[in-house]
């Protein structure tokens, strides 16, 4: 490429807020074969909220409703992932409350969730309120048969059985079963039921008991369908990468019409599924938000980071759209496609 050319192509990109770092991933960008994109950030928009909380007691509904929101809520304030925050909002809105209790021993299990251990919840208790709006998206399961041999539900005040020390999970299945934390059928059909809608679902364990179960839904970004339909009408094959649960992953692939789906898929092996990519079908780009895709975006033939992003994120990706509309994939392809013809 003339320096030129590339020159113009990058000076007319950058003016669109596409930025391309230099003359190699401008020319490669129109010969790319497959993209692959992250779900979570890039396709959805990434700020998820909760859509229904399942609470197992035994005990008074309200209060097991109050503990829970009150220890999770704690929990996931220590955690920088969407996740957290839609939980943390969600029990902040409930308890109209929000000095919630810290956590000990908070340690960050990728891919998977959360492990820490709890404090007191009393004062929380205490001073929070109950708003009755949000209760149309709890449900309240009586785990009296089957779990009453799990849980100590020897106290009647059931404060007692969620206050104090305790070993609090929060995640996926794989957490959960890296754990040894035993589901039971009836959680099961519960998070089963609700991953078949494209919500992503949480399970919350106490000392080896699942108490909670929470879902969380993320919009799809409003351009994903359309950019897709473009890419696959030019031939590009596009594929979709996640951390997500299967289920979860199929529902929103098949709305924005993505059939080759990768979930459940660690942060650390994103690039082995580039790899697998570029194998299959040639040059490959990524793109993702870099919230734990930067490595894959590295290693892709040229990973696109949308959004301002996150600082790796802009690092390790050769083209930055500052926009954080997916549309610019496009733009960027059509760049590069007409900086090579001007250099022919
Ligand atoms: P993605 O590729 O969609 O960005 P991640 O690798 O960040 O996904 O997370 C994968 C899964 O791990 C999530 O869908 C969720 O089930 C679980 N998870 C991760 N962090 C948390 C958290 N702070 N709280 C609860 N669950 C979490
Ligand atoms: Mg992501």
């Amino acid at each position: 490429a003339t320096p030129t050319a590339v020159m113009v192509g990058t000076g007319v990109g950058a003016r669109n807020g596409i930025l391309i770092k230099g003359g190699e991933p401008l020319e490669l960008l129109h010969k790319i074969q497959c993209i692959v994109f992250d779900k979570t950030g890039t396709l959805t928009e990434g700020k998820p909220s909760v859509t229904r909380l399942v609470v197992f007691t035994s005990g008074d509904e309200r209060e097991a409703i109050t503990e829970t929101l009150c220890l999770i809520g704690g929990a996931e304030a220590s955690s920088e992932h969407p996740i957290a925050h839609a939980i943390t909002e969600f029990a902040k809105n409930y308890l109209k409350y929000d000095s919630f209790p810290t956590v000990k021993n908070f340690e960050v299990i990728p891919g998977m969730g959360i492990k820490c251990r709890t404090t007191s919840i009393a004062n929380c208790v205490k001073n929070c309120q109950q708003n009755e709006e949000l209760e149309n998206f709890i449900e309240v399961v009586n785990c009296d048969r089957q779990s009453s041999t799990l849980i100590d539900v020897s106290a009647s005040d059931s404060v007692q059985r969620l206050d104090g020390v305790h070993q609090l999970l929060i995640g996926n299945r794989a957490l959960m079963n890296q754990e040894k934390v035993l589901i039971s059928k009836t959680v099961d059909v519960i998070v089963e039921h609700a991953q078949l809608s494209g919500d992503t679902v949480v399970m919350v364990a106490c000392d080896g008991e699942v108490v909670c179960v929470a879902a969380v839904a993320d919009k799809v970004k409003r351009e994903s369908k359309s950019v897709v339909t473009c890419l696959k009408r030019m031939g590009i094959h596009v594929a979709m990468l996640t951390g997500d649960n299967r289920n979860s992953a199929l529902a929103v692939a098949q709305r924005i019409g993505i059939d080759t789906v990768f979930s459940e898929v660690l942060p650390s092996h994103k690039v082995a599924k580039v790899k697998t990519l570029r194998e299959q079908f040639g040059l490959v780009a990524m793109v993702g938000d870099g919230i734990n895709d930067s490595p894959a975006l590295a290693h892709s033939d040229v990973g696109i980071a949308v959004g301002a992003g996150t600082d790796v994120a802009v690092e390790a990706a050769d083209v930055v759209l500052i926009k954080d509309n997916l549309f610019d994939v496009l733009t960027a392809l059509d760049l590069s496609r007409k900086t090579v013809q001007r250099i022919k």
